[in-house]
């Protein structure tokens, strides 16, 4: 198995709520490879959970940000330049939508959901990458958290979809932007993962089942494989690559159909 060696590397994860986390998966690896790690929560109610998973780790710094709050972003990239003097590597693994808009028809959506869902899902991208853009070092490299309803129906999926359409179309024009100074920035489509954002999607357990069994390695993808591709992108070994969307999901968004089992 290759190592990739992240000693020295200054990495700033957003969005972990518990282990279970897709931006934990990804920060734990970053952590096993050496990178010193930065994290953001929500509420205050999270960061007695990220002093847990970080504890005994002397080097961590933990910020309150809520993405839609501009002062506590300020705050966050302000403190990380005047203690690290810059950054290596981010993670955004953010993603909001109303529970009401998800529960029916996406052609009932309303317009407070709909642009709620959007500016937490999709333009946090955009403001973060705009705020890290002077800290980030020239090899500097970002990833995003996506879903494959940003392209095909998923249904109640609904709003989430349309919010993640519009991150990967952010991925490919940031990677525009940031790669005039060679900063990468790339997103993660995973499938389906047991956390507390895709417990919430109705029917979640549903989409999990059909997902493993449509899948051509006939299994859903563990945290360990979303970290691994996440560890990868960030890395020098993806450095030819940056805006894409880049498939951790067992294979399930090759398939056009499946046919049913016993006939
Ligand atoms: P998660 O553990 O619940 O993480 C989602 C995070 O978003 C939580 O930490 C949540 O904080 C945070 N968040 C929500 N609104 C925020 C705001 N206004 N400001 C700051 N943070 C906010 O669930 P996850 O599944 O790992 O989700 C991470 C990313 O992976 C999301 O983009 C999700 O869409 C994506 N993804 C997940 C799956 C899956 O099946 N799990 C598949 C594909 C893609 P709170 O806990 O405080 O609300």
């Amino acid at each position: 198995m290759i190592e990739l060696d992240f000693s020295g590397k200054r990495a700033l994860v957003m969005g972990v709520t518990n282990k279970r986390s897709l931006g934990w998966a990804i920060a734990s690896k970053l952590r096993d490879a050496g990178a010193q790690l930065a994290f953001s929560y929500q509420g205050e109610r999270l960061r007695g959970e990220l002093e847990k998973l970080t504890a005994g780790w002397s080097d961590v710094r933990l910020y309150q940000v809520d993405v839609t709050r501009s002062d506590q972003l300020d705050h966050m990239f302000g403190d990380l330049r005047d203690r690290w003097g810059g950054l290596d590597h981010l993670v955004h693994a953010i993603a909001f939508a109303p529970r009401a808009a998800m529960d029916g028809r996406y052609i009932d959506t309303q317009r407070a959901d709909w642009l709620a869902a959007l500016e937490i899902s999709a333009y946090s991208l955009v403001s973060i990458a705009r705020r890290a853009e002077p800290l980030l070092a020239e090899d500097g490299s970002l990833v995003t958290l996506t879903y494959y309803a940003a392209e095909k129906v998923v249904p109640k999926y609904n709003v989430m979809g349309i919010a993640k359409s519009a991150l990967e179309a952010s991925v490919r024009y940031l990677a525009y932007d940031l790669g005039q100074r060679g900063i990468r920035i790339n997103a993660v489509s995973a499938g389906p993962v047991k956390t507390v954002a895709a417990r919430s999607i109705p029917g979640f357990m549903s989409m999990y089942k059909r997902a493993a069994s449509m899948a051509p390695l006939g299994r859903n993808v563990t945290q360990d494989d979303v970290g691994n591709l996440g560890l990868f992108l960030l890395s020098p070994m993806a450095a030819g690559i940056t805006g894409e969307t880049v498939y951790v999901d067992a294979g399930f968004h090759v398939m056009g159909m499946d046919l049913a089992t016993g006939s």
